[in-house]
């Protein structure tokens, strides 16, 4: 197995681990910073982003992570293809597996994992998944140009999802298990203004019908029991993220759903010199600029805990 010894080890490619790579690189910390299974992160899925400060007439998704990321690379982050795939806190400096095969031992050690998206739990939703299934209408909605398709969910994703949908497709439904929207006003409004997306309340997925592609959706109203099939050529969940932090299970406190625990106003996880930042540990707040700004916190902890770490070893040796 190779082994490596850096000083900053940033794992994760989104707005909170690129923000930690550009303030760990001016700092001169020589950050190497892993990508994970998708680069660039959750903002790579979507479309228009406009309310990230700074760009008054929105900018695309994708675009803007290409932005950090050079911004990272123009201050020399190492920024590297691989997956975290074990890791070992119980020494100093920690150690991190990379594909199972390179162990980079690290002073210190960002977590900017991010969040995936969720999914029902259907045996059929599970088998049409890339066909016809999906949790991204920006990466694959095209695909249902002048068709009719589901969106299940309340929240500002569903809304966003739905709205983007009703441009494209010829009917949306939209399958809401209460009988109100989580999602902010602003994009209540634009789900009930669009003429062709219906709300179907205090309704739930049962099945996804169709054997190699979707071809309709048995749906079931919860207050009724009544079921009916839709036909419906695409299906797209958005019922919300869990945080990508398994292999930190065990290691770090977490809450019920995974979201690692820091110590209140800062990045420090229980274990000094791992820090937590980003989506990983916000389920409050999750979004871009805000896992921008946990990005430099945790870079700015990690810069603190370094020089203390030097401090300490100075003294010893005096
Ligand atoms: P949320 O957790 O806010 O909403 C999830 C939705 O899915 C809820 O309506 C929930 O129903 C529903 N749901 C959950 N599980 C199931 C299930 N098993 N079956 C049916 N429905 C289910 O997640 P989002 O991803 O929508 O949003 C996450 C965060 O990101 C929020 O803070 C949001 O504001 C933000 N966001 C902002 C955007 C923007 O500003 N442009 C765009 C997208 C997200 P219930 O309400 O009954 O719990």
């Amino acid at each position: 197995m190779d082994n490596e010894k850096v000083k900053v080890l940033i794992i994760g490619s989104g707005p909170a681990g690129y923000t930690a790579a550009v303030y760990a690189a001016r700092a001169g910390l020589k950050p190497v910073l892993y990508q994970g299974g998708q680069p660039g992160g959750q903002l790579t899925l979507t479309n228009d982003v406009e309310n990230y400060p700074g760009y008054p007439e929105g900018i695309n998704g994708p675009q803007m992570m290409v932005d950090f990321q050079k911004q990272a690379e123009r201050f020399g982050t190492d920024i590297r293809y691989g997956m975290v795939t074990s890791v070992d806190f119980s020494g100093w400096p920690h150690k991190v597996t990379i594909d199972e095969k390179t162990t980079v031992e690290a002073e210190a050690v960002i977590i900017s994992t991010g969040a995936s998206a969720k999914w029902l739990g259907l045996e059929s939703e599970q088998r049409l998944n890339g066909m016809g299934v999906s949790a991204c209408a920006v990466c694959d909605g095209f695909f249902y140009r002048g068709q009719d398709v589901a969106v299940v969910g309340g929240g500002d994703t569903a809304a966003e999802e739905a709205t983007y949908l009703s441009k494209l497709a010829k009917k949306v439904y939209m399958l809401v298990r209460r009988d109100e929207l989580r999602a902010s006003k602003i994009m209540q409004q634009r789900v009930l203004k669009a003429p062709n997306i219906e709300v179907l309340w205090n309704t739930e997925a049962v099945e996804v019908l169709g054997k190699d592609q979707v071809e309709g959706l048995k749906v079931v109203n919860n207050k009724t029991n009544e079921e009916r099939d839709l036909e419906i050529q695409g299906f797209f969940v958005a019922i919300g993220h869990k945080p990508n932090t398994d292999i930190f299970k065990g290691l770090l406190d977490m809450d019920e759903v995974g979201y690692i625990k820091t110590i209140p106003g800062t990045s420090k996880t229980k274990i000094p010199g791992v820090f937590a930042t980003g989506d990983a540990q916000d389920k409050v707040y999750r979004q871009a600029v805000t896992a921008a700004g946990s990005g430099c916190m945790g870079a700015l902890d990690a810069e603190r805990f370094l020089a203390e770490k030097e401090m300490e070893v100075e003294a010893a040796t005096a």
